[in-house]
């Protein structure tokens, strides 16, 4: 992924402390030291996390006030992050104010993660900001990013089971029914693991039901079969990337 290259800055630019320097444009400013906490609750059936979490979207992503260069740590950038940053949508994008600001932050993520190819993790951002849409009770933001999201996942590479549960959930939310379906039986077919297949089964129950609304994994798994306790899972090591920490977590690649 992108933000583990190399800072491309020369060392003697290193920023006093408590700023950071943009990797794309240079400019330092103080960005939010974001500690993740641990989960409390179990995820929703699109795995975003439980509280609290849950509540800390706003400090999971830097963005630079100059160039509007956003990620996980902005220090760090991609080469072809530079281009991303300056291309027409991109500034377009920065100036919309019909989407509200913390949005816009995971969409500029997400523009630059599709323009260094990286179409898997760019849906993952676009799903965020549909999160973001989801807390503001702003619907149709939340059902456009979400069929945005779908569309960059099944732009990339194949999909594992759990990744495809997370497309019929955000199919199921966009009120994409016929889709979700479709989707949830050919994957029901291949025999997924025991969990996917529990999680499957209620997402076909609420898609018969046209219900649009957020559930929890909970919900889903019996508990024996639920994730194992927060205590046994690997804490968040500093900037890895709600990404990684959930991959971690879920153990999945
Ligand atoms: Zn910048």
């Amino acid at each position: 992924m992108m933000a583990q290259q190399p800072n491309p800055a020369p060392p003697h630019a290193s920023p006093p402390p408590g700023m950071v320097a943009c990797g794309v444009c240079g400019t330092e400013s103080r960005q939010p030291n974001f500690k993740p906490a641990m989960p409390e609750q179990a995820p929703d059936l699109d795995l975003r996390p439980g509280q609290p979490l849950r509540g800390s979207m706003a400090r999971w992503l830097q963005q630079c006030p100059h160039c509007g260069y956003s990620a996980p740590e902005i220090a760090q950038a991609h080469p072809a992050a530079a281009q991303a940053v300056g291309a027409a949508h991109f500034r377009a994008l920065l100036n919309d104010q019909s989407i509200p600001p913390l949005a816009r932050r995971f969409l500029a993520w997400a523009l630059i993660l599709e323009e260094t190819g990286a179409l898997h993790a760019s849906a993952e951002a676009t799903l965020q900001a549909a999160w973001v849409a989801d807390d503001l009770a702003k619907a149709d933001f939340s059902r456009a990013w979400r069929r945005e999201a779908v569309a960059l996942w099944r732009s990339g590479p194949p999909l594992d089971a759990e990744q495809t549960v997370r497309v019929v959930d955000s199919l199921r939310r966009a009120g994409m029914h016929e889709d979700a379906e479709h989707t949830a039986r050919r994957l029901l077919d291949t025999s997924p693991p025991e969990a996917v297949a529990q999680v499957l089964t209620l997402e076909l129950r609420l898609i018969e039901a046209r219900d649009e609304r957020r559930h929890s994994v909970a919900t889903a798994l019996p508990p024996p079969a639920r994730r194992p306790h927060v205590s046994h899972q690997p804490s968040v090591k500093r900037g890895e990337g709600i990404r990684a920490w959930l991959r971690r977590l879920f153990g999945r690649d």
